[in-house]
């Protein structure tokens, strides 16, 4: 009797966003045949602080949150990145994004390394001056590695510019003076610049206008789904909506809503203000699994990592993916979109508005000058039209996806500034 042929094993995909950035980094150390020392050496963070962080209640009893910060890299200058407060933020998620803020900087070209900081917290959970509390320890705790010139904070899933100042105030206490370099997505009255609010989105929407121009796909008239309504997502999609393009669904941490017709932005902003989820506004209640599977010509995921993986990636439809977010593609659903023909312009590049505006806000500190709106966009819009062709032609080059091309270039600009400085001692 013909024995029965066993299934082949199915190897579970590996979902740890660090296990994911350390392969996309070997894809790009291939094209760039670097040896295994300068492998190790760029892919490792330079800087890992794990703090406990205690503070008060409301209710006066003492609870202790485990924070991070860790710096990736300083070979091209200061670390810089965002700080998130989340109840899945671990670790090996905080390198990760680290990691991502090395390559991010260097794919925009400015004098950056990178870093993230983050607190294993549910910040919705905490009253407001619960949080205050929670962000002055933390800074107090992690203020021995922060500096203008040495690292430099900024807003990331829920924190907010409100956060920032709360940075701001603590530092300048340990320090004696205003030290307002030290951290970016400060308010505005506190040296904060005009356009950082958006500037994830404008940077984002921009790479999208340049996507669908290389693809012949006019924005006025297309569709588009948002997943994440928040400080990245809620800007694309209003900047979508201005381009004339119809955004069909939008969704958060509660679901999402859909319209086939097209939704009106000011009134899921009314909504979401007023009863703090985007499912409150009118239209068919859809969940975040099946926006990401929308008929749709740009999808923007705008939330957390690994939103696409094996699973879901076969059924992706859109033809361009924006990832607002930093980390939502794993590397084999990567693989499984181009093999569709879908085009996804990596985090490191679509989401690079965001640092890059923080850059202009940390020269406009410095210099104690503040640039006019129209100047900070123009700036923005520049850069980022100038990394989009740049990674466009680095992944012609190489006759691979915009990701890698994305991070031959960013990995290619750090290993050099490694090698010119050398190896101390
Ligand atoms: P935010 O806190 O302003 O908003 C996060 C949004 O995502 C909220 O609407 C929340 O409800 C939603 N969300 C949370 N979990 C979700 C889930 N499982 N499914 C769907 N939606 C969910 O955060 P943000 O600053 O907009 O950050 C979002 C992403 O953009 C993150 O990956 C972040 O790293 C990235 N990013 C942000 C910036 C920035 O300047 N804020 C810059 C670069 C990249």
């Amino acid at each position: 009797m013909a024995q029965k042929r066993k299934p082949a094993p199915v190897t579970p995909e590996n979902l740890n966003p660090y296990e994911f950035a350390l392969t996309q980094f070997d894809r790009a150390a291939e094209f760039l045949e670097l040896d295994a020392g300068t492998r190790e050496l760029l892919s490792t963070p330079k800087r890992q602080l794990t703090v406990s962080v205690p503070i008060k209640m409301d209710n006066k009893k003492i609870k202790v949150f485990m924070g991070y910060r860790v710096q990736h890299s300083i070979a091209r200058g200061p670390s810089k990145g965002g700080i998130r407060f989340h109840p899945g933020v671990t670790l090996d998620e905080v390198k990760a994004l680290a990691m991502w803020m090395t390559w991010k900087c260097a794919v925009v070209n400015i004098p950056f390394g990178g870093a993230k900081g983050g607190i294993t917290v549910d910040p919705k959970a905490l009253s407001s001056d619960e949080n205050e509390r929670l962000t002055r320890r933390y800074t107090s705790e992690i203020a021995i590695v922060l500096g203008h010139d040495r690292d430099i904070p900024a807003p990331d899933v829920y924190t907010t510019p409100q956060h920032m100042a709360w940075i701001m105030d603590t530092f300048s206490m340990t320090q004696g003076y205003s030290t307002l370099g030290v951290v970016t997505g400060k308010p505005i009255p506190l040296g904060g610049s005009a356009g950082r609010n958006e500037a994830t989105a404008e940077g984002c929407f921009v790479t999208i206008d340049e996507a669908a121009k290389r693809m012949r796909l006019p924005l006025k008239g297309a569709t588009a789904a948002v997943q994440g309504y928040g400080n990245a997502g809620m800007h694309v999609a209003r900047f979508l909506e201005e381009a004339g393009v119809k955004v069909l669904a939008v969704s958060d941490s509660r679901g999402g809503i859909y319209d086939k017709k097209g939704l009106r932005m000011e009134l899921v902003n009314a909504a979401k203000t007023k009863k703090g989820s985007v499912t409150a506004a009118a239209g068919q209640k859809i969940s975040n699994a099946e926006l990401l599977e929308l008929p749709v010509d740009v999808l923007v995921p705008a939330a957390l990592e690994g939103a696409i993986t094996r699973a879901n990636a076969a059924r992706i439809k859109a033809k361009i993916v924006a990832e607002a977010a930093n980390g939502p593609t794993t590397p084999d659903a990567d693989d499984i979109l181009r093999s569709n023909g879908t085009v996804v312009i990596p985090d490191i590049l679509a989401n690079a508005g965001g640092v890059t505006v923080s850059y202009f806000e940390w020269v406009q500190d410095l210099y104690s000058f503040f640039w006019d709106a129209d100047v900070v966009r123009n700036h923005l819009e520049r850069s980022l039209r100038r990394a989009y062709e740049d990674v466009a032609e680095t992944a012609r080059r190489h006759d691979t996806n915009l990701r890698t091309g994305a991070l031959i270039l960013a990995v290619g600009r750090v290993e050099e500034a490694t090698r010119l400085r050398g190896l101390f001692p």
